[in-house]
């Protein structure tokens, strides 16, 4: 989507947002029980955007009890499909007509570039909740094959309350994966948004409520992961548990659902892709600009980037010298200047945490073949160089634990066998990517992968039609398509006697 908006005129628009901190509790803004409030602070350039409400185990009783009322009430959880659906697209046209003011509040609070923002961000929020709205009404149930003397009837029931925790790297993105099937099928939500991007899930709030959300069904209580998370994913009548963020987090939730009343619980979690390129790729300059592209996007914070390259041996060398120059024309600027390929890492912690590793890879005898360094873009602003590493081996670290920064292994291979190899040895299978011109060795490698999603000479695609999840340590449930319905539903067997 192009987008005619300047620098200047973000700058502007970001001089006039008011900017809503509050938890939003049974369709209101509330301050936490407490009163307590902590800072939100942009990586942009370090400047305080607003207290937020820092909610805690108190905040989630009120938000879970409110939930709960609003489903048993049954207005929104009874309510015909078309009912909901009428209200979930005019939810769409108002994400829709806020578009620009929910894409800048990203960007300043988790830094990535307001362009992308708008154009991935906000179009794919829009199409998740259309898509999804314009779905709801054509699930049916089913009649099970019996005899004619029983009626077996297979129905499909909202699971109640549903707690959704979130993470920073697409905020509002994240929240409407969880917010917009478990919605269509008729629960009430507590959301927690991650603590450094708590900024949209509370506007996006307020926007269900104008589109004829009952209060109640839709809360959200920002705070942080031990203090608000837990709480809810431990509290008793919740009903099921969606997360998306990292694969401790999310072992730990596990862990919860179990200590406490055993609620549906499913986790989206951690990556880290193999993108393998084999010497008969069609066009090597194309391949190395996804390669890019696959690990720089968004500051390399995308669980599916693209962070494991694995090249053939015979072209190693040619095509880690065209990904590097692709790295170099994509250095961080600031991130409300419209053609800003990368732009601030979420915060002070994350960007350290990434130079650690950088300064691990180096330890461990990774060549440095580009960047490596903090950049200094805007002052008081966290901002990282892509970082390509050459000559990586499969079992340094930077290989296999996901970094979650604008940071790339290059790993050289001789044969098919040990390009998979490598490949599938990760505690992750999130995504994966081949570039060949071979098609029997495309499907031969995409259907060895041990990863929820592979791509096929290209990197990332993807679209609400397609279930996206991981295998192994990246999760267990699924989000987007009808798919992501079965998270939000129990299944009803009903049995009847038609005998006399
Ligand atoms: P994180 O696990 O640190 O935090 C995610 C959320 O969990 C936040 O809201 C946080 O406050 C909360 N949390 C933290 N500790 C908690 C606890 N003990 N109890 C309850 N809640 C707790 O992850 P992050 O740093 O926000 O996000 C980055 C991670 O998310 C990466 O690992 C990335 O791969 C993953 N991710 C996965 C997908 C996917 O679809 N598989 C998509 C995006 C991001």
């Amino acid at each position: 989507m192009s987008n005619p908006r300047t620098q200047q005129d973000w700058q502007a628009m970001a001089g006039t947002l008011s900017i809503r901190t509050q938890a939003f509790i049974d369709g209101k803004y509330v301050d936490a029980a407490s009163g307590k409030t902590f800072d939100c602070v942009s990586p942009i350039d370090g400047r305080v955007l607003g207290q937020v409400a820092d909610g805690q185990e108190e905040d989630i009783n009120r938000a879970v009890a409110a939930a709960r009322r609003s489903f048993d009430a049954g207005a929104w959880s009874n309510a015909r499909p078309t009912h909901r659906k009428k209200v979930l697209l005019k939810l769409t046209q108002l994400i829709e007509q806020h578009a620009d003011e929910l894409a800048l509040l990203e960007s300043l609070d988790m830094g990535k570039p307001v362009s992308d923002a708008r154009s991935v961000d906000l179009a794919a929020t829009i199409r998740c909740m259309g898509w999804t709205a314009e779905a709801l009404d054509k699930v049916y149930g089913e009649v099970a094959a019996t005899g004619q003397d029983e009626l077996g009837l297979v129905t499909r029931e909202p699971l109640g309350v549903i707690g959704a925790i979130v993470p920073w790297n697409f905020p509002l993105l994240m929240a409407t994966w969880k917010l917009a099937p478990a919605l269509a099928m008729g629960n009430s939500i507590v959301l927690k948004p991650s603590e450094k991007s708590p900024l949209t899930a509370i506007r996006l709030a307020e926007l269900a409520i104008e589109a004829g959300i009952p209060a109640g069904v839709l809360n959200v209580v920002p705070g942080f992961g031990k203090t608000a998370g837990e709480p809810l994913a431990l509290h008793m009548d919740v009903d099921g548990l969606v997360f998306t963020g990292s694969t401790a987090v999310g072992k730990r939730l596990l862990q919860c659902a179990g200590l406490s009343n055993m609620k549906r619980a499913y986790m989206e979690c951690g990556g880290k892709s193999p993108n393998i390129v084999f010497a008969d790729a069609h066009d090597l300059e194309v391949a190395a600009k996804a390669a890019a592209g696959g690990i720089f996007y968004n500051q390399g914070e995308v669980c599916t980037a693209a962070s494991r390259l694995l090249v053939e041996r015979s072209i190693k060398d040619e095509f880690v010298a065209r990904v590097v120059e692709a790295g170099k024309a994509m250095r961080p600027r600031h991130p409300l200047d419209p053609g800003a390929p990368m732009g601030a890492m979420v915060d002070e912690g994350q960007t350290q945490r990434v130079l650690d590793y950088i300064e691990k890879g180096k330890a461990e005898g990774a060549r440095l073949a580009l960047g490596g360094l903090r950049a200094e873009v805007v002052s008081g602003g966290c901002y990282i160089e892509p970082t390509v590493f050459d000559d990586v081996a499969h079992e340094h670290t930077i290989s296999r634990e996901e970094i979650f920064g604008p940071v790339l292994s290059v790993i050289a291979f001789d044969s098919e066998e040990e390009a998979l190899r490598m490949a599938n040895d990760s505690e992750y299978g999130l995504a994966a990517g081949v570039w060949t011109r071979d098609i029997s060795r495309a499907h031969r490698v995409a259907r060895r992968l041990r990863a929820g999603s592979v791509w096929v000479n290209y990197w990332d695609g993807g679209d609400m039609t397609a279930p996206f999840g991981g295998y192994k340590q990246s999760g267990n449930g699924r989000d987007k398509s009808l798919h992501a319905f079965d998270k939000y539903t129990e299944i009803k067997a009903t049995w009847i006697n038609l005998g006399s």
